[in-house]
């Protein structure tokens, strides 16, 4: 599990950089939308990290999305895709941090995706694999919330924003 605030600053960042411009409001607003699925992890047993992390949570904002589109309500479209941007994301950055049961409740499996490189001595070995397995029972185990990592992540990020802010204003 990626901690909280890199499942907010990712996609937000993304979006506030490379979005429409116009959308800033609902960007900031459906932020909450990138750590909604984290309320899996108040549960327990197996049904821990499951119930809101699964594809089937993207559905609701997609039909509505491709109803708007169809309708051509940009407004709604645009609120609606940036909605799938976030849960997505965080579906994404979860599958890279020991997986997701992508298809639950449909299939059990975990899914996961290793992409990195080791290095032990002076050899450096890339480890690349995607996993399907049963989950594992929620072990209980103490996990970051928060990262001193991902805080310092976050200071440069706002630092950079700041510093962008400070000199559009300039110019
Ligand atoms: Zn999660």
């Amino acid at each position: 599990m990626p901690d909280l605030l890199l499942h907010l600053i990712v996609p937000l960042v993304a979006l506030l950089l490379f979005y429409d411009r116009r959308c800033r409001t609902y960007i900031l607003l459906l932020s909450p939308l990138a750590i909604l699925p984290d309320i899996d992890h108040l549960g327990s047993g197996d049904f821990a990290r499951m119930w809101l992390h699964n594809i089937f949570v993207l559905l609701p904002p997609l039909f509505v999305g491709a109803y708007a589109y169809k309708t051509g309500q940009k407004k709604a479209y645009s609120i609606a895709l940036i909605a799938v941007l976030y849960l997505g994301s965080h579906m994404l950055l979860d599958m890279f941090q020991g997986g997701i049961s992508l298809f639950y409740p449909v299939i059990g499996y975990n899914y996961a995706v290793a992409c990195e490189l080791l290095m032990r001595n002076q050899d450096i070995t890339p480890n690349i694999a995607f996993t399907a397995s049963m989950p594992s029972r929620n072990p209980g185990l103490k996990q970051d919330v928060i990262s001193s990592v991902t805080v310092a992540i976050a200071v440069v990020f706002v630092f950079i924003a700041a510093l962008r802010e400070l000199l559009a204003r300039r110019s």
